[in-house]
């Protein structure tokens, strides 16, 4: 454990524990120092709440819904069944409206300063259980197990299939509030010629700062929640500007994951899961990983669900790219999951400065996170 002082320390009679209530302050994500967060949390900056966000279906099963069973014959073909096609737990489909699709030979275009790839690739949906509007935090940590390994192996596939995939992206929108556009709960892949910028910026960074501090920052970071405390003084007045303590933005803890705040939150609940030992991929997990990750997985979500109420969000995976420029990212990436609640709708500040507004201080949200009780059980 280490505790940092500012090097003016004042005298202790001088210091007063009174912190200050409201922050405004510009938070430099630590991975990809270009992206970075405005923390206000007086009113005055609030973005817009998305006010009475249209309900999310919760019926168990709704006869005209091509996901619902009963319906295999509405949906696309089928390419993968969970466990088997009798009686799939999860079905993953081609996607009725790809936004990539098969090869048409017609060449990346490159006309003046404006360039075109091909938009090859594969989109395909993952019907994530039968139950049509069943929530994650509702599924049992069984079926998630089942779930990211559907994902897992068809990553997998998508990889080896085509040696031009470059990147296999896995995310979640659940809700109206998070763009789903059907009800009935389901993922999306889309295996693409592109490395995603994210990816791509992530990668990067933390590439570079593998190089000055030889280890991964991913891994620093994780340390660094676990093992550090400070208190910051302010240099003239001596009373306490900030103080971190150990665990503050630690959600939820498993054997092999950990679920984080991150200190620069581009959405006021947005929980982050990190293997808790280095891994770049998640293609390489364990059935251990799976059942680990699993718990860790459905404990967060329904922390995030008893705070928030019917959450409404994203989530995505973000594991190393493939090609051999990437190759070196063994050691350097580490593989994550990105949950993004939707609780307001960016405004034109928000699109225009690309710095994201957050309401709630991450640290607040991580205390009120973690104060949720899972394990008493309810009447
Ligand atoms: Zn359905
Ligand atoms: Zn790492
Ligand atoms: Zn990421």
């Amino acid at each position: 454990m280490s505790s940092i002082r500012c090097s003016d320390t004042p005298d202790a009679a001088q210091m007063s524990d009174a912190e200050p209530k409201a922050i405004r302050e510009i938070r430099i994500n630590p991975i990809v120092p270009s992206e970075s967060v405005l923390v206000a949390t007086a009113r005055s900056m609030r973005p817009r709440k998305a006010e009475d966000p249209a309900l999310r279906d919760t019926r168990k099963h709704v006869d005209t819904c091509p996901f619902c069973t009963g319906n295999e014959h509405m949906t696309p073909p089928t390419i993968a069944s969970y466990p088997d096609e009798e009686n799939w737990q999860a079905r993953i489909v081609e996607n009725l409206y790809p936004v990539l699709g098969d090869d048409r030979q017609t060449g990346n275009l490159v006309f003046g300063l404006q360039q075109a790839i091909e938009g090859y690739g594969r989109h395909e949906v993952i019907i994530d259980h039968r139950q049509h509007g069943i929530a994650l935090h509702e599924m049992s940590e069984e079926h998630l197990v089942l779930l990211f390994g559907a994902y897992q192996e068809r990553m997998q596939q998508l990889y080896a299939n085509d040696a031009r995939i470059r990147y296999v992206l896995v995310f979640k929108n659940f809700g109206p509030a998070a763009g789903a556009s059907i009800a009935h709960t389901h993922s999306q892949i889309i295996a693409m010629p592109v490395i995603p910028e994210n990816v791509y910026n992530e990668v990067t960074h933390s590439r570079n700062y593998y190089q000055k501090q030889h280890h991964c920052i991913f891994c620093s970071l994780i340390d660094e929640a676990l093992t550090f405390e400070a208190t910051i003084y302010d240099r003239s007045s001596g009373h306490v500007r900030r103080r971190i303590s150990v665990g503050q933005y630690v959600v939820e803890r498993g054997e092999r994951f950990i679920a984080i705040k991150p200190f620069a939150s581009r959405y006021e609940w947005e929980v982050h899961i990190r293997p808790l030992v280095h891994q770049s991929d998640f293609l390489n997990i364990t059935a251990e990983d799976r059942a680990d990750f699993a718990r860790v997985l459905h404990r967060t979500m329904a922390r995030l669900d008893a705070v928030i109420g019917g959450a409404q969000y994203n989530f995505f995976l973000h594991s190393k790219p493939r090609g051999e420029e990437f190759a070196d990212c063994d050691a350097r990436y580490h593989w994550h999951l990105e949950i993004c609640p939707r609780t307001s709708i960016p405004t034109g500040f928000e699109l225009g400065s690309g710095l994201f507004v957050s309401t709630t201080s991450p640290e607040d949200a991580a205390e009120r996170l973690r104060a949720v009780d899972l394990d008493t059980p309810q009447e």
